[in-house]
Order: C-alpha cells, then sequence, then structure tokens
C-alpha cells in the first residue's frame, strides 16, 4: 500500500539543525524528499555545515549566530521568530540545544504551528505556558526524545488515562562508579554515553541524571499527570525506550534500537509509519536479556534535586534548567569538577527569587540571571589535579 499517495508535502523549519538531531532531522528529510520541504533553518555556530545545509536544502529562510551573507545560495536571512511563524510553515523542530530556544519555541506555538519537540529545556522552563500556547494555538507538540515518543506511543488509541509512566534510565556514563570516586573523572570520560549517541549537553546532563529528572518534569506537562505517578526505571540495554501502566494492571512498553532516527521519524511523520532503509532494526533474539533495576539516588543527587524544584514550580524549573547549563560548560571547560555539579546548582538555586506565576518573560529572564550568576561565581576557577 502506498501511503505516500496525495499526502500534502510537510513544511517544515528546522531549529539547531547542525546538532545531533538537527543533522539527523536533515536525514530523515533527505529519505523522503518528496513528504517534505525545508522552508527555513536555524543554526547556532557550526558555519562551514550550515553553509552546506543551505546549499543542498534551499529553504526560503535562514538565521544563525554565524557570520554569513543575507543572502545566501539563493536563501534569505530572516530573524528566527519571524521564519518559524511563516504562513507556509507546518511544523518547527525545535532542536536547539538549552534554554536559547524557549523563544523560538513559543512564537511557533503562538502562531499555531505543530512542534516536534527535542530540546526539553524549553518545557522544562516553562511547561504549563507551552502547553497552554499549543492547546490555544491549536497545535500538537510532538516529541522527539525517545523516552517521552515511547510513552506518548504507548497512549496512542488509549481512551483511559494512565496510572504510572515508568521512564527508563540508561543509568550514564558512570552507572556501576561510586559517587565518590567521580571527583577526578574529565569531560571526555563523561562524554562517553554507554547505549545513545548524542551532542555533547544531553550526554554530561545523561551522566549525572539531570537530563532524566529533565524528562520527569517534561512528562509531567506533555502528558498532564502528577509528578508522584512518575517513575523512573535503571534500564542498562536502552531498548524499551519506557513504559505506561494502567487502572488494570496492564503495562504498555514502546522497544526499539538505540537510535534516534526513528524517533526523528515519528515526529516528523505522525500519524504515519513509512519504510526507511537507514532506520536499524531490533531482532527479539539477539537483543538479549532486558533488565530493569532501582535507581540508587546516592549517585545521582543532580536527580533528586532537579526534581525538588520542578515541584517548586513558579521560575525554579527555570533558573534550574539555566544552572544547569551553566554548570555543564563549567565542567566541561575544567572550571569545576564533576562532583561539584549539584553543589553549584544547588547554590544558584537558593539565591533565586522566585515568581510564583510567571510569564515567558519572566522564565527567560529567571534562566539568563540563572546561568549569568552561575558562571560568574565559578568562571575564574581551575581544577588543581
Ligand atoms: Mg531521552
Amino acid at each position: 500500500m502506498d501511503l505516500t499517495v496525495n499526502t500534502p508535502v510537510k513544511k517544515l523549519v528546522v531549529l539547531g539543525s547542525t546538532g545531533s538531531i538537527g543533522t539527523q532531522t536533515l536525514e530523515v528529510v533527505r529519505a523522503f524528499p518528496e513528504r517534505f520541504e525545508i522552508v527555513g533553518l536555524v543554526n547556532g555556530r557550526n558555519t562551514e555545515l550550515f553553509k552546506k545545509q543551505l546549499e543542498e536544502f534551499k529553504p526560503v529562510f535562514f538565521d544563525t549566530l554565524g557570520d554569513i551573507d543575507a543572502n545566501y545560495a539563493g536563501s534569505q536571512f530572516a530573524p528566527v521568530e519571524e521564519i518559524v511563524s511563516r504562513p507556509e510553515v507546518d511544523l518547527v523542530m525545535a532542536a536547539m540545544v538549552g534554554c536559547a530556544g524557549l523563544l523560538p519555541v513559543i512564537a511557533a506555538l503562538n502562531a499555531g504551528k505543530d512542534l516536534a519537540l527535542a530540546n526539553k529545556e524549553v518545557i522544562v522552563m516553562a511547561g504549563d505556558l507551552l502547553m497552554k500556547g499549543a492547546r490555544e494555538g491549536g497545535a500538537m507538540i510532538l516529541p522527539a526524545d525517545s523516552e517521552p515518543s515511547a510513552i506518548w506511543q504507548c497512549l496512542e488509541g488509549e481512551t483511559s488515562y494512565p496510572s504510572r509512566l515508568i521512564i527508563t534510565a540508561s543509568g550514564g556514563a558512570f552507572r556501576d562508579r561510586t559517587w565518590e570516586s567521580l571527583s577526578d573523572v574529565t569531560p571526555e570520560q563523561a562524554l562517553k554515553h554507554p547505549t545513545w549517541s548524542m551532542g555533547p549537553k544531553i550526554t554530561i546532563d545523561s551522566a549525572t541524571l539531570m537530563n532524566k529528572a529533565f524528562e520527569v518534569i517534561e512528562s509531567r506537562w506533555m502528558f498532564d499527570i502528577p509528578f508522584d505517578q512518575i517513575d523512573v526505571t535503571i534500564h542498562r540495554q536502552s531498548i524499551v525506550h519506557s513504559m505506561v501502566e494502567f487502572a488494570d494492571g496492564t503495562i504498555k512498553a514502546q522497544l526499539g534500537p538505540t537510535s534516534m532516527l526513528q524517533v526523528i521519524q515519528h515526529a516528523l511523520m505522525y500519524p504515519d509509519r513509512h519504510e526507511n532503509s537507514a532506520l536499524p532494526k531490533l531482532d527479539a533474539v539477539s537483543m538479549g536479556a532486558l533488565t530493569f533495576e532501582d535507581m540508587d539516588q546516592s549517585l545521582y543527587p543532580c536527580f533528586e534535586l532537579a526534581l525538588e524544584y520542578g515541584k517548586k514550580g513558579g521560575t525554579y524549573p527555570a533558573a534550574l534548567a539555566g544552572a544547569d547549563e551553566a554548570a555543564v560548560e563549567l565542567f566541561s571547560t575544567g572550571k569545576i569538577r564533576f562532583t561539584e555539579i549539584p553543589d553549584v546548582v544547588a547554590s544558584t538555586l537558593a539565591n533565586h527569587d522566585v515568581i510564583a506565576d510567571p510569564s515567558v518573560d519572566d522564565a527567560i529572564e529567571a534562566a539568563r540571571w540563572s546561568t549569568e550568576s552561575t558562571l560568574s561565581r565559578h568562571n575564574h576557577c581551575t581544577i588543581l589535579s
């Protein structure tokens, strides 16, 4: 059966096109030239790759932090908020890293655009406002992150509310170490994820399990479920991407290879599924034993800390995202130790003047303040080892 007949071309904007999710999004687009058209590309500073993308995909518009002529290879510079709001745009892939993604995401939702969301910091910062924006604009938020995507796929077709979400976690690069033994680990070691290949910030966040706390906060908003009905379990194989339990005790799980391509393709093509020879397949016999373990909280102080402030609400989650962004940068540039990350984040949050019922601007300001005050406290530091 050929489902592509009469399927209208989906017009996309990709935010963060030179990052890990951005390049894989373009890989999916490349595999289905008859289904997708790139209207806009937006990137940060990887100018060399970005120019190649502009030459290949010929978007109508682009925005970049790099130094590129306003007219490049037939594409026109325009501010990102303007690009995502263009009437012809159907879907925006939000794959920027960190808090900077919030403004374009809000602009896209305000314009009623469907959003594929990989940039989880933005839903941590302002989950309530994002979901409200989507509801009011009549837009869908489609997860482009393996765990929320798994939950979403388990819920598809169900009419009952889930009783529990069970988010799986690989445990990150240091899952078999003790916390005390981690004081001398290097950024290179933290960047060796045991199962997934991802961008640098999310890989460090995976080693601290900050990323998992972000996914819990993300799921709380995306699936409108209380925090106490979301569990996390360590699943070393990263094959079960997450599970959902219903009132009758039935648990549904979504399984797949550890590849973001499937996740991205599902978000871009929803509700259709198509053969793509670039997608890895999973074989039930060769996947071997699947294990599920309790999470050792003592190994992951960031997890508890992040959930504490995620639950407090107001501008705290935005300040959390901002402080984490700074702490990851400080660790990556050798200014603090890995084991200092939770303390650095905690001391910023302890000094945050919270706003209880924030606007988008309040959330952005809280994250900005948090990043800057964290960086300025530690920027002069160097680790003596
Ligand atoms: Mg994930």
